[in-house]
């Protein structure tokens, strides 16, 4: 038997998978929401969370909500690709649905923040990190405690988390600027290509 060449998700079918990372409140879930408007039939992972839900978040669409015991479950089953404590909750990719889509040789994009890039860069090697860039840090601290939607605590450890993550845009393939959402978007369906 012949073992046919990009069977596995890890090796060369992994090109298909796309990372979106970059700081808090830059604006990766805006880029998704709107790729998810536009493009309905791209796949995007829906990862798992500890967070509670914002206004106007359906579970399952943005993300799963889990509590604590759950998320745990999740971990010790081996069940998610990555995961990450970000400013004080959990977030992770459920393992099974990515690993299926890339077996098939469709394209996957991942929205995950700078820890979970890092271990897929270490699993997946052949993975392409996308790093989305604010067009400025002042207009990222606009954006961040523009939101409305965090207590100023939560805000102050993000824009902590920000400058970490700034700092990290050289360990990325490619770096996108956010300075129009569709533009950004063009971009990563093309990176993709998926258009
Ligand atoms: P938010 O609470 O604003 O929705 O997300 C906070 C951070 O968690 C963002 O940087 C987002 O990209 C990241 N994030 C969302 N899902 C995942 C995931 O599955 N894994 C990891 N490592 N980070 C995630």
């Amino acid at each position: 038997m012949v073992a046919s060449e990009g069977s596995s998700a890890q090796g060369p079918l992994a090109r298909r998978l796309t990372v979106l990372s970059g700081p808090s409140g830059v604006g990766k879930s805006t880029v998704v929401a709107e790729i998810r408007r536009s493009h309905p039939r791209v796949w995007l992972s829906v990862s798992v969370t500890t967070r509670a839900p914002r206004p106007g978040e359906t579970e399952g669409v943005q993300y799963h909500f889990v509590d604590d015991a759950g998320f745990d479950r999740l971990v010790a089953g081996g069940e998610l690709l990555e995961w990450a404590e970000f400013a004080g909750n959990r977030y992770g990719t459920p393992r099974r649905p990515v690993e299926e889509r890339l077996g098939r040789g469709e394209p996957v994009l991942l929205e995950i923040d700078l820890q979970g890039a890092r271990q897929i860069r270490g699993t997946m090697p052949e993975a392409r990190l996308v790093f989305l860039a604010p067009p400025s840090w002042e207009e990222l601290v606009r954006r961040l405690t523009g939101r409305g939607t965090e207590p100023p605590d939560v805000i102050e450890r993000r824009l902590d988390a920000a400058r970490v993550e700034l700092a990290a845009e050289k360990e990325f393939d490619v770096t996108l600027v956010n300075t129009s959402v569709r533009d950004v978007c063009d971009e990563l369906l093309t990176l993709m290509a998926v258009q």
